[in-house]
């Protein structure tokens, strides 16, 4: 951690909100403060720099016309990068975690990405929208993904990533992967939000961020049946 309290800053709230992202940055608070960590969230609308000595960064989804102005933005101000190359730590939804990448679709047009995570997005021949749900890289130690996708990319990773999950429903990245990983940087197309219906992602990057090998545990059944219910709605759904 970087200072005192923990710093997580929700990047263009203006811009990349979809399928309440935001909910990415409560839960995150949330979590550190009832493990006893003071955290500052900072909302950095896309016309303010991006503070580079944050220790969690938060991109969500977008249409495409607000991502390729917040790709933009982004490149332009370099904060992502700096704080990037400082170790913090970054965490993308959807047009957020396309962004991260070389390069991706809006518009009909391809637009310059981050360059980030070693991954580009190209369109796919429908939308993807429904349910997403997948077997985590077994190296990361969590339970399975779940979450709403809702995007018309298809993500191909290129060898300096590893996948996030082993898709079992939805579509991800390709309908076989989902997601992607390097370092202390991971992007999903999970919207749900997330980290609410993903608790133990939420820990993960929390235990990037601040160095702990283990948090104490939290009572999670609310999540646990939010979880439940709509892994069930996705066995129903196949059934
Ligand atoms: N605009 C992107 C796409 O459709 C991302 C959408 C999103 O963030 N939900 O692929």
């Amino acid at each position: 951690m970087s200072s005192e309290s923990l710093r997580i800053v929700w990047i263009y709230p203006d811009l990349l909100s979809t399928y309440g992202d935001r909910g990415n940055a409560l839960i995150l608070a949330r979590r550190a403060r009832q493990r006893g960590m003071p955290v500052e969230v900072l909302e950095v609308r896309s016309d303010e720099r991006l503070p580079a000595t944050a220790d969690i960064y938060l991109v969500g989804g977008g249409e495409d016309g607000p991502q390729a102005l917040g790709a933009q933005r982004l490149l332009a101000d370099g904060g992502l990068h700096r704080a990037v190359a400082q170790g913090s730590v970054v965490f993308g939804v959807c047009a957020g975690y396309q962004l991260l990448g070389t390069s991706f679709f809006a518009k009909g047009v391809q637009c310059r990405g981050l360059e980030l995570l070693d991954l580009y997005s190209d369109r796919g021949e429908s939308r993807a929208v429904g349910e997403l749900a997948g077997e985590i890289d077994p190296r990361l130690g969590l339970p399975p993904l779940t979450g709403f996708e809702n995007h018309g990319g298809r993500t191909h990773l290129g060898p300096e990533v590893s996948p996030l999950a082993r898709v079992t429903a939805g579509v991800g990245n390709d309908s076989a992967t989902e997601g992607a990983w390097r370092g202390k940087l991971l992007g999903t197309y999970s919207h749900g939000p997330a980290l609410a219906r993903n608790p133990a992602l939420a820990d993960l990057l929390l235990r990037w961020a601040t160095g702990a090998h283990q948090l104490p545990p939290l009572d999670d059944t609310w999540s646990d049946r939010l979880r439940n219910e709509r892994r069930s709605a996705v066995a129903a759904a196949r059934a």
